[in-house]
Order: structure tokens, then C-alpha cells, then sequence
């Protein structure tokens, strides 16, 4: 329980934006596994963050991804009885700690947020909730006290703002948040997509673009087409020192999922051609999730066992995101008067 030990606090979340790829069980979830009995865990879909672009919310489908993103969290291996696991929208704590983030956050510091920049680029109006974005992630990642946030490496940039909010804050107000530090593995914490080794293999590319990502529930035949379809170059270089963003995007993921040294890896791939890398790599990938495909199934078989996990997830997550809130809103002296009860007869307001 996140509350009594003396672990470290570990925070993530992933947004029910599309269908969760590679790069997301690679960067992300599959970190939070590996550390799930290291650490104290709370794992959030972020679903809040999925409305800042309007004009892509499908309300339905939103609350349908967002059971999806839940239930590939417990497919994947997150264990309810090791982490906590809640729907962020379920706790109002998370808009509120925003908005006194806001006030401390400068206009500067988030305009230079490249993936604002990148994404702002991609829609014709950018709505202010777009820009904000990193200020209602650092309030997802201070309400928790969190220590480390697993998360690929597109986001350290987002958790290096948290801790600079975070520092501004204790400074003006009195220490309220522990500084967070983003947790990035070592290999694979940027997946590219297949179509274009130029580019982080995302949700919302993966979902107009074919043969860009692979699904986690994708079949066996559809990963083997997206990975034998994805592009190379004439070279036929295997090592990783020397190989094309491309191909070394390819040995990254073969690395990462076979849990051979490169060593051994470079010795495997020596003088067989792209063909035959591929054709491996395919069955890495699908080794690996074929198993989470099924749990998936299994889980989505019982869609009661699903929303209780989710809702007292909501109920452990809401004691701590309540009383970090209290703490702040006492600071900067707003909020209910909970240390200064008055006793009010009915019926003598207004007199
Ligand atoms: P979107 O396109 O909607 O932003 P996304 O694929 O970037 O979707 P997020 O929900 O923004 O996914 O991120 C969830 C987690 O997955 C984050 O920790 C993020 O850093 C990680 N992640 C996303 N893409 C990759 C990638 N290509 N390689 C490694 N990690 C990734
Ligand atoms: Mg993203």
C-alpha cells in the first residue's frame, strides 16, 4: 500500500487516445511490471488528457478506449493487489491541483515544450487546454508524492517541468511536493515508427497511418505484415553502432523483448540479411503478446471484475490525492475551513 511503506513512489499513465502500441508496452508498461514489487505503484488513465483535442473526442469511444486502456494495463501484468489503478477524471482533485499550478507555471516554460510544439502543429486550432497539458500531468504526478515516473522518453521533458513547478511552488507557498524524477530504461525508451524511423511510433499516427505501429492486440498475421513491411535500407549493417535509425529501431525491439545481450545479438543477425531479422523480430514481438491478447480477452469477459477494480482504485487513490490537495489549498489559503469548524444554526445565513 502506497500509504505505510517506505518504498518509493512510482506514478504513470497512458492517455485512452487510441490503440496502446509497442512503443507504449516498451517505454512504459512494461517497465511498470518489471518494477511492480519494487516500488509502490499507481498506474492512472489519463483520460482528462485525451480531450485536448476537441475535434478528435468521440465521447463513446472515449469511455470505451478508456476501459480498453485499463484492462491492457491488468493484461499486461499490472497486479490491483501491488498497484493502484484509477481512471483520472474519477478524482476532481486532479483539475483542481491544476489550476493553482497554473498560477505558478510561466507562460515560457510551456511554450517551449516540444511535443506542445509538434502536436500544435498537426491540428488547425489549438485549444488551451493543448498547452496546458504538462501542467495537468505535473498535477497528476505531485498529488501522489510520486518519486519516479517510468514513461518513455518523449515525456522527460514533461517530468523535468514538474519538478521546476514543483520547486517553484515549495519556494513561494512552504514544502508541499516531493521533486519527481522521470524513470527511462536504458534501451528502447523512444520506439520508432516502422513507416518512418524519423518518427516516435504514437497512438494518434498509429491510428491513420498503416503499417506505422503495431497494436498490442494486434494478430499474429498483422504483425508479421507491419514488421516485414517496415523500411530498411540497402546497407544490410546489424550492428547497433552502425546500423540505420531503421534497422537499429528493429535490433532495439529484439533486444528489449529477447533479453540477449548485443553481443549475442549481433553474432545472431551477422550476414543474414534484413529478410531474416525481420522475420525474428516478428516472433519476439509475437511471442510477447500473444499472451497479453488472451488475458485481455479473458478480463474483457467479466466487465463487472474490470470497474470494481476501477472504482477502488479511485477510492485508494482518492485519500492521498485528497489530503496532498488540503495541504496545497491550506498553503496558499483557499479551500474549506477543515481546521476551523464553526458551528452555524440552520436558517441565519444572510441575517
Ligand atoms: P499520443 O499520440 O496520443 O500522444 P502516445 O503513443 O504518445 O499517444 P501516450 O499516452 O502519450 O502515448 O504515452 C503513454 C506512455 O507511453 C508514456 O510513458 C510515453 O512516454 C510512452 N511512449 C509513447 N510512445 C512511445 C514510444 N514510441 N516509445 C517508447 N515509449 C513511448
Ligand atoms: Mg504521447
Amino acid at each position: 500500500m502506497p500509504e505505510a511503506g517506505n518504498k518509493k513512489q512510482v506514478f504513470s499513465g497512458v492517455q485512452p487516445t487510441g490503440k496502446l502500441h509497442l512503443g507504449n508496452y516498451i517505454g512504459a508498461l512494461s517497465q511498470w511490471v518489471e518494477n511492480q514489487t519494487r516500488y509502490d505503484n499507481i498506474f492512472c488513465i489519463v483520460d482528462l488528457h485525451a480531450l485536448t483535442i476537441a475535434e478528435a473526442v468521440r465521447p463513446a469511444l472515449l469511455r470505451e478506449k478508456t476501459r480498453e486502456v485499463a484492462a491492457l494495463y491488468l493484461a499486461c501484468g499490472v497486479d490491483p493487489e501491488k498497484s493502484i489503478v484509477f481512471v483520472q477524471s474519477h478524482i476532481p482533485a486532479h483539475a483542481e491541483l491544476t489550476w493553482i499550478l497554473n498560477c505558478v507555471t510561466t507562460v515560457g516554460w510551456i511554450e517551449r515544450m516540444t511535443q506542445y510544439k509538434s502536436k500544435a502543429a498537426q491540428v488547425e486550432s489549438v485549444s488551451t487546454g493543448l498547452l496546458d497539458y504538462p501542467v495537468l500531468q505535473a498535477a497528476d504526478i505531485l498529488l501522489y508524492r510520486t518519486d519516479l515516473v517510468p514513461v518513455g522518453e518523449d515525456q522527460k521533458q514533461h517530468i523535468e517541468l514538474t519538478a521546476d513547478i514543483a520547486h517553484r511552488f515549495n519556494r513561494l507557498f512552504g514544502e508541499a511536493f516531493v521533486i519527481p524524477q522521470p524513470l527511462l530504461r536504458a534501451e528502447g525508451a523512444r520506439i520508432m515508427g516502422f513507416d518512418d524511423p524519423m518518427t516516435k511510433m504514437s497512438k494518434s499516427r498509429g491510428e491513420i497511418q498503416k503499417g506505422h505501429a503495431i497494436g498490442l492486440l494486434d494478430s499474429a498475421d498483422t504483425i508479421r505484415e507491419v514488421i516485414l513491411g517496415a523500411v530498411t535500407d540497402s546497407s544490410m549493417e546489424t550492428h547497433f553502432d552502425h546500423a540505420s535509425p531503421a534497422v537499429r529501431n528493429l535490433l532495439t525491439i529484439y533486444e528489449v523483448l529477447s533479453g540477449r545481450t548485443r553481443l549475442e545479438i549481433e553474432a545472431h543477425f551477422e550476414g543474414k540479411g534484413y529478410n531474416y531479422l525481420k522475420r525474428e523480430v516478428a516472433d519476439v514481438v509475437i511471442n510477447r503478446l500473444a499472451p497479453i491478447r488472451n488475458r485481455y480477452l479473458e478480463i474483457n469477459r467479466d466487465r463487472a471484475y474490470l470497474e470494481c477494480i476501477l472504482q477502488r482504485g479511485a477510492e485508494r487513490a482518492w485519500t492521498i490525492a485528497e489530503s496532498t490537495l488540503r495541504h496545497v489549498q491550506e498553503l496558499v489559503g483557499i479551500g474549506p475551513w477543515a481546521s476551523r469548524k464553526t458551528d452555524c444554526p440552520p436558517g441565519n445565513i444572510g441575517r
